[in-house]
């Protein structure tokens, strides 16, 4: 007999639940033979500097394209990858293949382009891999610039061992990369990290930008994190701008930059570079 989480009362195992299980297993094997197979790819979705209409630079977002189930998402898949630690892999392909992507484009364009890339890094990789050798070890055979790459990290990383994350974020920035806290907000740090670790963005969770809309408090909420973040010389970015409203009122309330449906879904990289050509002024 299992406890449903939140109900309160027994339940009874469910087929349901056996069929769940092992459609986790069958994604952790079938994960394992997609990255070979190159079944997984990474989109760029921009990130818009919401004062100028240019495109500042691109998150890179994991996309599995399964041949018979078709497209699964990465909220399902990147935690079977966490706990079956295939996520080190997984992170380790996605640096690599963003910087390179990057570099490619920087070719095309005959120059270095003023765009950065964001790769997600799980909490996980920060635990158990050696992060900025990771960094490092992609900017070496990209030859990309250090400040090409921001790191998303979630609070969560920081949590867990908040001194290895300290040794983590410096030799980061060592490297000259950025440091970004992703979905700010959500997370169970305390502000005093925000002081003591060297944090250059805060990304903004989606759940309050889009609660803006229809909910004050959200609206309180933004502005507290813009206010903290240009207090202690941190950038911002908003995340879930599905609207040209929200993209103008973020822009007054000095929100630096916006990713969201309401600019573009995540790409493909050949379509990203064209969006970001397109954009240039
Ligand atoms: P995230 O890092 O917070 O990425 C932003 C998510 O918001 C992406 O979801 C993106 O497609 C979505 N999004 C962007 N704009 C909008 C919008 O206007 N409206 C809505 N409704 N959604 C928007 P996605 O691609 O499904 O990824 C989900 C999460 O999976 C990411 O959240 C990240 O935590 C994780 N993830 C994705 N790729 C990787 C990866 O390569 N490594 C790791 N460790 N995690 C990844
Ligand atoms: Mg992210
Ligand atoms: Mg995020
Ligand atoms: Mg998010």
């Amino acid at each position: 007999v299992k406890q449903a989480k939140g109900a309160g009362k027994p339940q009874v195992y469910e087929p349901q639940q056996a069929t769940e299980a092992r459609r986790r297993f069958s994604i952790e094997t079938e994960l394992r033979r997609a990255i070979e197979k190159e079944e997984l790819k990474l989109f760029y979705q921009p990130l818009i500097n919401l004062k100028s209409g240019e495109v500042a630079g691109f998150e890179a977002l994991a996309r599995w394209e399964h041949e018979d189930r078709g497209e699964i998402s990465p909220s399902e898949f990147i935690p079977v990858a966490e706990e079956s630690g295939l996520i080190l892999h997984l992170g380790r392909w996605a640096m690599d293949k963003a910087a390179h992507t990057l570099a490619d484009w920087d070719r095309k364009a005959g120059k270095p382009l003023p765009l950065y890339v964001g790769v997600n890094l799980s909490a996980i990789q920060v635990a158990r891999d050696d992060v900025a050798a990771l960094v490092s070890s992609a900017l070496k055979s990209s030859g990309l610039a250090g400040k090409r790459i921001t790191v998303e990290l979630t609070e969560s990383s920081i949590v867990q061992d908040p001194a290895r994350a300290t040794r983590v974020f410096e030799a980061l920035k060592a490297l000259d990369a950025t440091v970004a806290m992703d979905d700010f907000g959500t997370g169970y740090s305390s502000l005093a990290y925000l002081q003591r670790l060297p944090i250059d963005v805060l990304k903004i969770d989606r759940s309050f930008v889009t609660g803006m809309m229809v909910d004050p408090d959200s609206v309180a909420i933004v502005r507290a994190v813009l206010g903290l973040a240009e207090a202690l010389g941190m950038s911002t970015t908003a995340e879930g701008v599905e609207t040209v409203e929200l993209a103008t009122t973020l822009a007054a309330l000095g929100c630096a930059s916006g990713q969201g449906f309401h600019f573009a879904r995540p790409l493909e990289a050949e379509a990203a570079f064209a969006y970001a050509e397109s954009r240039r002024q």
